[in-house]
């Protein structure tokens, strides 16, 4: 049975002249999955995934302000923090270095249309994924499920092994198998799908790719990241035209696609 305790409306929100209903009032339910803040100012969309992630047994805290978020943030420690960049009070990109500041939760940036650049600002602020409204629960499902996955193995540092297709891509041997054989890539194709392989089932910017692969001299060099992912899909993809794993992010960057193949 789960039941649900109602918390006090924060100070902060009414001190500052916002308005505050009972109904805001935030509400948790008391259920053993991971603590999810969903931060979304349209109540019905709110109210929905509120519905949607507590029937998948996810805790839930509600949020419908930027300023509320953040106080939620300190005072709840969720485990997953969903955030609207269109927000009455705070800009939604404006607050995801401030949630970074007080927590290493992961960030789902939920946008609308025409917030294209916001979104991969987001990203490079430290958001981890991001999903386009209008987006289908089980697509939200999905990514949550990915998120969290991801950042329990980067906080655990137990994972060494991701697995896509028949592939197998062994962080500490620095190989990739495809069954029982290696596939032979060269040092800077194997990091490049390492890169891709730590973020597996999440957008990654041509810029972090760069970063990441290449170093921090290497800004701006796209070129060299078109190059390389030319060449890894000639070894990994069964049909390079067609990709399955190595996925382009139009306008972004790429995505290694885990449940592809
Ligand atoms: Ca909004």
């Amino acid at each position: 049975m789960r039941e649900t305790i109602k918390l006090p409306s924060t100070a902060l929100d009414g001190g500052l002249g916002i308005a505050h209903r009972l109904d805001d009032r935030l509400e948790t339910s008391m259920t053993d999955g991971p603590a999810v803040l969903v931060v979304e100012d349209d109540r019905n969309l709110n109210h929905l995934l509120v519905m949607a992630l507590e029937s998948d047994g996810y805790q839930t805290i509600e949020s419908v302000t930027g300023r509320s978020a953040i106080e939620e943030v300190r005072i709840r420690n969720p485990d997953l923090i969903l955030l609207d960049l269109g927000l009455p009070d705070i800009d939604g990109l404006a607050l995801v270095p401030t949630i970074r500041a007080n927590s290493a939760a992961p960030i789902i940036v939920v946008s609308g249309r025409g917030e294209e650049a916001e979104k991969v600002k987001a990203l490079d602020a430290g958001a981890n994924d991001y999903l386009t409204k209008p987006f289908s629960v089980p697509e939200l499902r999905a990514r949550m499920r990915a998120t969290l996955r991801d950042h329990v193995h980067v906080a655990n540092g137990t994972e060494t092994t991701i697995v896509f297709g028949q592939y197998t891509l062994d962080f500490l041997a620095q190989r990739l198998m495809r069954g029982k054989s290696l596939v032979h890539l060269s040092p800077t194709e194997f990091r490049l799908l390492a890169t891709l392989a730590r973020h597996a089932g999440r957008p990654v910017t041509t810029d972090a790719l760069l970063r990441e692969t290449w170093g921090a001299a290497y800004q701006r060099k796209n070129d060299y990241v078109r190059v390389y992912m030319h060449s890894l899909r000639a070894k990994v993809e069964p049909d390079p035209t067609h990709p399955q794993f190595l996925l382009n992010e139009a306008g972004f960057g790429y995505r290694l696609n885990t449940s592809g193949g």
